[in-house]
């Protein structure tokens, strides 16, 4: 007769017993492992799904801030909703009938100011298949374009076409207010390509099964469709939203009519009008309804300042300063950068107002003679001062044209 591999007791003793394929287990043993495995989860604190471990809010932002700079408010929420997100893929089926919803996630802000980088890090901190995708790209299925179901195909091919792995995957979807609907009015400006591909997303945002084409496009028509469920899949959203501060400024005009009028004026930062950002602005900006409920998670990222920049180029684990280090230290030459050169990277950057991206191609402009030269030179060390930067960005004739239009 067979017996339970773990307690042994044999098989007319137990309730059912559970075959392997080199054993047995009896339902009592599995019951005393849950058991075991929930009070475990309860005196350490963490949670894990599948083979993700979650951390608590407070150590996800410190892993993220390794990262990225500034940004702490969205820090803070992003931290927050992902951990209840992957806390909610957690918990067991109770009969509580209390159901933790998903909270997709959209984040507003300008251009370069890290919002991508935001979600790439969240994905590399919980070890899960991600995907960008660009929203300007999604059409609705028949016309030119890639089909919405397109992103999940990349999630999956992201997750090397592990199913699993994908449904607790995290999709950025980037520019999504290029999908907006123009003007505030929907009766009268019907945008229907942008309406309709907001109504496509929205079947993902909220969670169904969706056949995917394993390879996209429209090219294979023969490909054997995959069944995804997004149910647990995290979407996080970006956007510029180019002009919403004029709808943020406009309803707090208008909402703050009256008493203790100028006091409420006095006190709102007019730099960043983003920070006063609610659902509804969204809405106003041309996103529907629906969309704008399944991303209940709303932040906004600040503008980077001066400061801001210049941390960015040195600080973060893999920054830019450090990457051309490292990139010379392969050819055994010591390179620096002197705090002069720095700052002049930064003034560059400012004048540029492409945000952190300015940066990157300030930095190339600079470092492509010695990067091209120092390899086959005898030269071993190597400091960048402001001269040098100046002197070579200066040769860069788009540089030159950068005010011009
Ligand atoms: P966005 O998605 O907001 O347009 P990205 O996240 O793509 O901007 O940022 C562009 C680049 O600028 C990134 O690769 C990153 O190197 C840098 N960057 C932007 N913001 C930050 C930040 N807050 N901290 C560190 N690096 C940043």
């Amino acid at each position: 007769m067979d017996k339970c591999s773990l307690c042994g007791r044999p098989e007319n003793e137990v309730n059912m017993l559970f075959t392997g394929v080199e054993g047995h287990i009896c339902d009592e043993c599995i019951e005393r492992g849950h058991q075991i495995l929930m009070e475990d989860k309860k005196s350490t604190g963490s949670f894990s799904v599948g083979d993700i471990k979650l951390l608590k809010p407070k150590q996800i932002k410190e892993f993220i801030d390794q990262y990225v700079i500034g940004q702490e408010h969205a820090k803070k929420v992003l931290s927050v909703a992902v951990y209840n997100h992957y806390k909610r893929l957690s918990q067991p089926v109770t009969d509580d009938d209390i159901d933790i919803e998903k909270s997709n996630i959209i984040m507003v802000g300008e251009t370069g100011t890290g919002k991508t980088l935001l979600a790439r890090t969240i994905a590399k901190m919980l070890h899960v298949p991600f995907t960008i995708v660009d929203a300007t790209v999604l059409t609705e299925a028949g016309y030119v374009g890639e089909d919405i179901e397109s992103l999940l195909t990349r999630l999956l091919q992201a997750a090397d076409y592990d199913v699993e792995a994908a449904e607790r995957g995290i999709v950025f979807i980037d520019e999504i207010d290029k999908i907006a609907r123009k003007g505030d009015n929907p009766s009268i400006t019907r945008d229907v390509s942008g309406e309709g591909v907001q109504q496509g997303l929205l079947k993902l945002l909220e969670g169904s099964v969706v056949n995917v084409p394993p390879q996209g496009g429209r090219k294979h028509p023969e490909q054997k469709m995959i069944a995804l469920n997004t149910k647990n899949i995290l979407f996080v959203c970006g956007g510029a939203f180019e002009g919403i501060d004029r709808v943020i400024a406009k309803r707090m005009n208008t909402q703050v009519v009256g008493y203790g009028y100028h006091k409420i004026q006095e006190q709102v930062d007019k730099e960043n009008i983003l920070k006063y950002i609610i659902p509804d602005d969204i809405r106003k900006f041309g996103l529907i309804p629906e969309i704008v409920g399944r991303l209940p998670v709303l932040t906004h990222l600040d503008p980077l300042d001066r400061d801001a920049l210049k941390r960015i180029l040195v600080e973060p684990k893999n920054s830019i300063i450090r990457q051309y280090i490292k990139l010379f230290e392969m050819d055994n030459i010591k390179l620096e950068f002197a705090e002069d050169a720095l700052e002049f990277i930064v003034d560059q950057a400012v004048s540029f107002k492409l945000g952190a991206r300015g940066l990157r191609s300030i930095c190339e402009s600079i470092m492509l003679e010695a990067m091209f030269d120092m390899p086959t030179g005898k030269q071993k060390e190597f400091k960048v001062n402001r001269k040098y930067a100046e002197s070579k960005l200066n040769k860069n004739e788009a540089v030159k044209y950068k005010n011009v239009g």
